[in-house]
C-alpha cells in the first residue's frame, strides 16, 4: 500500500447564508468570509494495542484498554488517511480482527468513537475469542457506516441514523479541527488528527467538500467502493474487476447462444424424425 506523509487538498471554504447554516452555527451578525485555502491532513496515529482480555465500562459504552506506546509515539511517521480508509474498507485485516486492524493503524477512537460493545449488549462473562468477535462486528458496523456515508450525499447523512447507533452518526458528522496558518506569505490549512476514526471521518468529508462522488464496484462479492473520476460511466472498481467480469459475461452469452442453437437444431430435427 502506497503511503503519502501527508495529503494536501484545495478547498474552497464556502459557507451560504442559508437556513441550514444558521440552525447549525450561525450568529446573526457575526461576519463571514469566501477564502479558497490548501489544507494539508495530517494523521499521526496513537500507537500502542489494545489488550484484548481486558475491558473498561465508559458513558454507556463497554471498551478494550488501549495500552500507548511510548517508544513508538516518539516516531514522527504520518499515515495517510485515505489508505487507512482503502484499508479498512478493503477487509484484507478481517481475518485477524480488531487487533489486526489496529496493529498498523493504531487507537481507533475516543470517548463514543472507541471500539466496543454498547454495555447493555456486550457479553458479560464470556472468553476473550467471543469478546474479541463482539469488538471485531464494531468495527464491521463502522465499516458498514462509514461506506455508506462515502456513497451518500452529505445532506442525507442524517438517514443513516435508521440502520447505525446515534453516537456513530454523531461521531461521523463531527466538525474536524481546522488551523490555518501562514507559510511563506500564503495561507495554509493544517487538519491534525489522532485516532484512526478521527482521520477516516476527515477523509470522507473532506471528499465531500470536493464534491467527490463514490460508487459501489459492480462485480457482486466485490464490495470495494471507488471515486467517479470522469463523466465516463464505470461500473467496475479496477481492471481486474473489469477483466473478470468481461470474461464471465462473454462466457454467459457463449453458453447462452450454445444452448439456443441447440434448442434451434432439435426442433429442426423433431419435424423430420
Ligand atoms: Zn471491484
Amino acid at each position: 500500500m502506497q503511503l503519502n506523509t501527508s495529503e494536501a487538498h484545495e478547498i474552497l471554504f464556502y459557507v451560504k447564508d442559508n437556513n441550514k447554516t444558521q440552525r447549525l452555527s450561525h450568529q446573526p451578525g457575526a461576519p463571514r468570509f469566501v477564502i479558497r485555502v490548501p489544507l494539508e491532513v495530517r494523521f499521526q496515529p496513537t500507537h500502542g494495542s489494545y489488550i484484548p482480555n481486558r475491558r473498561i465500562l465508559e458513558d454507556g459504552l463497554t471498551h478494550p484498554v488501549f495500552q500507548p506506546n511510548v517508544k513508538e509515539a516518539a516516531s514522527t511517521d504520518l499515515i495517510n488517511p485515505w489508505g487507512i480508509r482503502d484499508y479498512l474498507f478493503s477487509g484484507e485485516w478481517e481475518l485477524g480482527g480488531f487487533l489486526a486492524f489496529s496493529g498498523w493503524t493504531g487507537r481507533f477512537g475516543i470517548g463514543n468513537g472507541e471500539l466496543g460493545r454498547d454495555s447493555k449488549k456486550a457479553p458479560r462473562t464470556v472468553g476473550v475469542f467471543d469478546w474479541c468477535d463482539a469488538v471485531t462486528e464494531d468495527l464491521l458496523e463502522w465499516k458498514r457506516l462509514l461506506v455508506a456515508a462515502l456513497l451518500l450525499p452529505q445532506s442525507e447523512w442524517e438517514s443513516l441514523g435508521t440502520d447505525f447507533p446515534a453516537r456513530k452518526v454523531q461521531e461521523l458528522q463531527k466538525p474536524f479541527p481546522l488551523k490555518i496558518h501562514w507559510l511563506d506569505g500564503l495561507p495554509m490549512g493544517t487538519v491534525t488528527l489522532e485516532t484512526t476514526l478521527d482521520a477516516i471521518v476527515a477523509s470522507i468529508q473532506i471528499d465531500k467538500l470536493e464534491g467527490a462522488e463514490f460508487q459501489r464496484c459492480a462485480r457482486p462479492n466485490c464490495q470495494r467502493v471507488f471515486k467517479l473520476e470522469s463523466r465516463h460511466e464505470r461500473l467496475y472498481c479496477d481492471t481486474d474487476c473489469a477483466h473478470y467480469m468481461a470474461v464471465k459475461n462473454s462466457r454467459a452469452r457463449a453458453a447462452k447462444k450454445k444452448s439456443s442453437r441447440n434448442r434451434t437444431s432439435r426442433q429442426r430435427r423433431t419435424p423430420r424424425s
